[in-house]
C-alpha cells in the first residue's frame, strides 16, 4: 500500500483502508508529501475525477489541530453539491481523528443553522463564495486566523462570476496562511488570483 509511504498518520491510513482506496492517484502521490512536509502554497492543475479532494483533504485533516476549536481552514468550492460532497469526504477522512468538525456553508439553506454549526466549533469550513461572503458581512464567521485555504475548481468558481467574492474573502484571511489552488485549467482570472494571493506556489500537473 503506497499510501504508507506518503507520510500520512495512522488514523488517516485506517480511514483510507475503510474507503477502499488501494493506491494513491497521481495527484495524491504528487501533492500529499509536499503539503505534509512544509506549509507551502500550491497550484495544482487537475481535473475532477482525479482524486483531488483527497489530495488536499488528507493533508488538511492531518494538519488541523483537533484540540483547538477555532476555524483553521477554509475550502471554497463552486456549488452546493460540491460543498456537500467535499464535506462528506472530509468527515470520512477524519472519522478516527476525534474532535474535528467540518461544516458546509452554501446558499439556499438556513444561514442561521449554518452560523450555529460554526459557532459550535468548526475547524474546517467548506463554502460556496457567495454564502461565505454573506456570512462574513453579517459577522457570523471569523476567518482572520485560518492557517489553510483551499480553492477547489478555481476556474469553475471564476466562470460562475465569483471573482469579487473570492478576492474579498481572501482579503479577510491572514497573509501567512498556506493556499492550495486546484483548477482544471489556468485562465487569466485564475492566474490573477494566484499572483495576487499566493507566494512562490509549488506547481503540480496531472
Ligand atoms: P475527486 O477527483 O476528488 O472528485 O475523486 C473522484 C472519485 O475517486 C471519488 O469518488 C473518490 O472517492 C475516488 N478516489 C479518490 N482517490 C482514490 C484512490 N486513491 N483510489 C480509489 N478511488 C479514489
Amino acid at each position: 500500500n503506497k499510501f504508507e509511504q506518503l507520510g500520512l498518520n495512522e488514523s488517516l491510513l485506517k480511514a483510507i483502508l475503510d474507503l477502499g482506496f488501494e493506491n494513491p492517484s497521481e495527484v495524491q502521490e504528487k501533492a500529499i508529501p509536499l503539503l505534509l512536509e512544509k506549509d507551502t502554497d500550491m497550484v495544482a492543475l487537475a481535473q475532477t475525477g482525479t482524486g483531488k479532494t483527497a489530495a488536499f483533504g488528507f493533508p488538511l485533516i492531518q494538519k488541523i489541530d483537533a484540540d483547538n476549536r477555532n476555524t483553521q481552514a477554509l475550502v471554497l468550492s463552486p456549488t452546493r453539491e460540491l460543498c456537500l460532497q467535499i464535506t462528506n469526504e472530509l468527515k470520512n477522512y477524519s472519522k478516527y481523528e476525534k474532535g474535528i468538525n467540518v461544516v458546509a456553508v452554501y446558499g439556499g439553506a438556513s444561514i442561521t443553522e449554518q452560523a450555529r454549526d460554526i459557532k459550535r466549533g468548526a475547524q474546517i469550513i467548506v463554502a460556496t463564495p457567495g454564502r461565505m461572503q454573506d456570512m462574513i458581512n453579517r459577522g457570523l464567521v471569523n476567518i482572520k486566523n485560518i492557517d489553510y485555504c483551499v480553492l477547489d475548481e478555481a476556474d469553475e468558481m471564476l466562470n460562475m462570476g465569483f471573482y469579487e467574492d473570492i478576492v474579498s474573502i481572501l482579503s479577510d484571511t491572514p497573509d501567512q496562511k498556506s493556499t492550495w489552488l486546484f483548477s482544471a485549467t489556468m485562465p487569466q482570472e485564475v492566474a490573477r488570483i494566484a499572483k495576487q494571493f499566493m507566494s512562490e506556489p509549488l506547481e503540480i500537473t496531472v
